[in-house]
């Protein structure tokens, strides 16, 4: 039997003014699972993610995270109720410390201020790079460390969902292959994850359990991965206007 989802977005509607850019889409977050989020560049993944981590108002539609509504909640309260982003680009502090950066994460994690050398200690094992250069200002890291640390703050609020917006965008090949190991270990380790990723390859080769098509705001195509072909990803992505 398949695991009840930790987060359950139903016909989320989002956008920008008067623009729509992501039309009723409904997608579920489950323990030990990645629901890989596909599409082409201005699809509206996310817009999609934003808005689910309150980003960005909702229009319609509504979240729950463990079965608890949080759809008027704010983004720190959706935090504390379990859920983190990694937002596209690296959106880490350049100008701190590794250490700062993973201490700024802590912020509306469900635990008491004791526990943030032990969540610090434990993001260093985790990533021995972070560990290494601890005092390190953040923006002198190279692209991979510093969306490992990216990945590393948002894992220090003690999330049960995580969502990565394009992790591996802007990296090398090698690179590329520890952050979906990372998210493959985390996968193992239980989290609910929710990945947007434009490699499909990899995203249909062992890394998604789920994938979710979306083009031009609306979702086309929900499937387990086993169901999906890298064939049917680009029909479905490939028939729009431009
Ligand atoms: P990408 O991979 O390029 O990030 P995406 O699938 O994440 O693409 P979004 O960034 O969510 O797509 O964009 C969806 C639509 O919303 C696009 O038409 C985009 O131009 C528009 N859009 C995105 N951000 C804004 C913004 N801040 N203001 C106005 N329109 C926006």
């Amino acid at each position: 039997t398949m695991p009840e989802a930790l987060m359950t977005v139903d016909a989320l509607r989002a956008g920008y003014g008067d623009m729509i850019a992501v039309w009723d889409m409904s997608l579920q977050a489950k323990p030990g699972r990645v629901t890989a989020l596909v599409g082409r560049n201005g699809a509206g993944k996310s817009t999609f993610l934003n808005a689910v981590a309150g980003l960005l108002p909702i229009r319609a539609g509504t979240i729950k995270l463990s079965g608890e509504d949080v759809t008027r909640l704010p983004a720190h309260q959706r935090a504390s109720h379990g859920l983190a982003l990694v937002p596209e680009g690296k959106r880490i502090f350049r100008a701190m410390t590794v250490r700062e950066n993973l201490t700024i994460g802590q912020f509306n994690a469900r635990h008491k201020g004791s526990e943030g050398q032990a969540i610090i200690a434990e993001m260093f094992d985790r990533f021995p790079a972070l560990g290494d250069r601890p005092d390190a200002l953040a923006g002198s890291l190279s692209g991979g460390q510093q969306q490992m640390l990216s990945i590393a703050q948002a894992l220090s609020s003690r999330p049960s969902v995580l969502c990565l917006d394009e992790p591996s965008s802007g990296l090398a090949p090698v690179i590329v292959d520890e952050v979906f190991e990372i998210v493959r270990d985390l996968r193992a380790e239980g989290y609910a994850i929710v990945l947007v990723e434009q490699q499909v390859e990899a995203v249909l080769d062992g890394l998604a359990d789920d994938v979710v098509i979306i083009d031009q705001g609306r979702q086309v195509l929900a499937d387990e991965a086993s169901n999906v072909t890298v064939d049917q990803i680009i029909q479905a992505t490939l028939h729009g206007v431009d």
